[in-house]
């Protein structure tokens, strides 16, 4: 057996070594074989029967899932129920069977490649979503033409999954079987909807190998790395051993982790800290308080859109907060309005090329131009803060009093229309900003007087401030969250909220580096929202210190002149002070 070793993407952390379930990728037929005019009757017939069986998989699937993994995982089915009740879809079928006179599956084929080639001129991450949904529907029916269909069924064993793509249907249905070991993909990134549910579902994966399936057979070993995006095929006895013994090691580690999750949200001498989560899509956020978060610190609300072809309604932004809100409790929960422009483009907006992007129609900026798709969201944020009074309003990428007077004004002008239409909301409901802008640092005195809270958005602040593209690889050596220059900036933000006595969080990445936690718990940062993965061990870390001593460690480090003295400085004075803060953050 040859031994293989490929690099992908890791997309959920952990280590499994098992046995390979190769997955049969479905093969639309490209034969045109036609069929006497007396047969297309039963073509038709065969056509309903299948399309009556996938209908009775799909209802069956959605209870199953729904009872297994809960209902955010069981919509999938609900919408593929809605794309084979699509009488379009289905009467194309048809007529490709009565015009070409041709079997079923040479029309269910056809259909799929028509749409692929619509799906194709269309650059948008909403409509490939779709495209899959299509696939995975149009697959089942296709499937279901054959009576005596031999699936590969999964003997029930523990094993590890490999595939060249998960159909959203199979990844929900397969993963929370409780026998998969790993995932191995082709295909596929970090926000899949198979990445989240293994996430969710604690499986290690690795996707984006490009060619694992055609590398690997039935009953191959494989060790998947979910945490460094390795994939070992056919491993010799050595390599197995030194993979088991890192898997054991993950394993307690995270087990450890996971206490750490219920345990307080202080530090040894007593200082509560808040460990909050930032999400992406509502699926996350039950992870997110399984692994000890105190509350949503950042829904970038900007992921609805990337995942359609239109314009959410303003229901589907109420469905979508009031469930986040609900999963929340008594927790808080931060929307955040949309974040469109810069990097992050939406075609449906239709905003013009601009030269400099990132210093360009970007977050409030652009939703002050499409005031009615702002006013939209926030009707809808309004009325989900009305269920459980835990939502708040936030702010992107403002620069001056002006926006936040102007945001206030559309504020209160929906408040009476949400009265006026008997619509419920909550009357206190906070309004907060995010401080990304560096001039928006600098008066952010004044600015935190404007509103109920501030949250820093280190990726962008540290972008515009210290002049380093926070994407591009060239640059990247040059962006210091730990630079003294940004130490002084964050500790004048968060001496201005304290100052004030209102609530500064910060939610850019720099919340979820141990060295980085530690230096903003020394300048007086009590909130710190990060990737929900990453809760466990901040948490870990600030509860190992002392913040008196921290507090020090951190005024010495605002007289130095460079980030790697800072650097040293802190590992050295950490180390010496508090090493269990920075020696069991790691797993391996
Ligand atoms: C930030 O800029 O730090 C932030 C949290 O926002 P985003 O990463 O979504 O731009
Ligand atoms: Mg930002």
């Amino acid at each position: 057996m040859e031994y293989f070793r490929l690099r992908g993407t890791g997309v959920s952390p952990g280590i499994a070594v098992g046995e390979v379930l190769l997955s049969e990728r479905i093969v639309f037929t490209s034969r045109k074989n036609g069929i006497k005019k007396e047969y297309i009757g039963r073509e038709l017939k065969r056509l309903d029967v299948s399309i009556h069986r996938t209908g009775k998989q799909l209802k069956k699937l959605k209870e199953e899932i729904g009872k297994r993994v809960g209902s955010d995982h069981s919509f999938i089915f609900e919408a593929h129920l809605f794309i084979l009740q699509d009488n379009c879809l289905i009467s194309r079928i048809k007529e490709i069977i009565k015009d070409e006179r041709c079997r079923a599956e040479r029309a269910i084929s056809k259909v799929f490649e028509e749409y692929s080639r619509m799906f194709k001129s269309i650059e948008d991450e909403y409509f490939k979503q779709r495209e899959y949904d299509l696939k995975d529907v149009l697959s089942k029916i296709y499937l279901n033409l054959k009576s005596d269909k031999k699936l590969k069924e999964d003997d029930g064993k523990e094993k590890i999954l490999v595939a060249h793509d998960l159909l959203p249907s199979e990844a929900a249905s397969r993963l929370s079987k409780g026998n998969v070991l790993a995932v191995a993909l082709d295909i596929g990134g970090t926000t899949s909807h198979t990445a989240i549910l293994a996430r969710s579902l604690n499986i290690p994966a690795v996707m984006g190998l490009s060619q694992v399936t055609r590398k690997v057979k039935d009953g191959d070993t494989l060790i998947v790395d979910g945490t460094n995006g390795e994939v070992l095929i056919n491993p010799p006895l050595a390599i197995r051993r030194e993979f088991g013994s890192k898997q054991k090691k993950y394993d307690s580690y995270v087990r450890e982790l996971k206490k750490t999750a219920k345990l307080e949200s202080r530090t040894l001498d007593r200082v509560r800290f808040f460990p909050f989560a930032n999400i992406e899509l509502p699926e996350e956020a039950d992870l997110a308080f399984s692994m000890g978060a105190e509350g949503v610190g950042l829904f970038r609300t900007e992921f609805i859109f990337f995942q359609r072809k239109d314009l959410p309604s303003e229901q589907e932004h109420y469905k979508i907060y009031s469930q986040v809100a609900k999963n929340a409790g008594k927790k808080p929960v931060y929307i955040r309005t949309v974040d469109i422009g810069g990097e992050k483009n939406f075609p449906q907006l239709s905003i013009e090329k601009e030269p400099n992007p990132a210093l360009g129609l970007r977050g409030f900026r652009l939703s002050l131009r499409e005031r009615k798709h702002f006013k939209i969201q926030l009707r809808a944020i309004l009325r989900a803060s009305a269920l459980y009074k835990n939502v708040r309003i936030m702010l992107p990428m403002i620069t001056g009093i002006e926006e936040i007077e102007e945001a206030k004004l559309i504020i209160g002008e929906i408040k009476e229309e949400l009265k006026d239409q008997k619509f419920k909301y909550d009357e206190n409901i906070p309004l907060g900003i995010m401080i990304e802008v560096p001039a928006a640092a600098a008066v952010s005195d004044s600015l935190v007087k404007e509103v109920d809270y501030i949250s820093i958005g280190t990726n962008d602040l540290i972008q515009y401030y210290l002049a380093v593209d926070r994407s591009n690889e060239l640059v990247s050596y040059l962006f210091k969250p730990l630079h003294p220059s940004v130490l002084r900036l964050l500790k004048f933000i968060i001496d201005s909220a304290n100052k004030e006595k209102k609530e500064v969080t910060v939610c850019g990445e720099m919340a979820a580096d141990p060295l980085s936690a530690l230096a903003l718990l020394g300048l007086g940062m009590k909130r710190f929202s990060m990737n929900p993965i990453f809760i466990p061990k901040i948490k870990k870390t600030l509860r190992s210190v002392e913040y008196k001593s921290v507090q020090m460690i951190v005024e010495k480090a605002l007289a130095l002149k460079t980030a790697r003295e800072v650097e040293e400085h802190f590992l050295e004075s950490v180390l010496s002070k508090h090493p269990e803060a920075l020696l069991a953050t790691e797993a391996s």
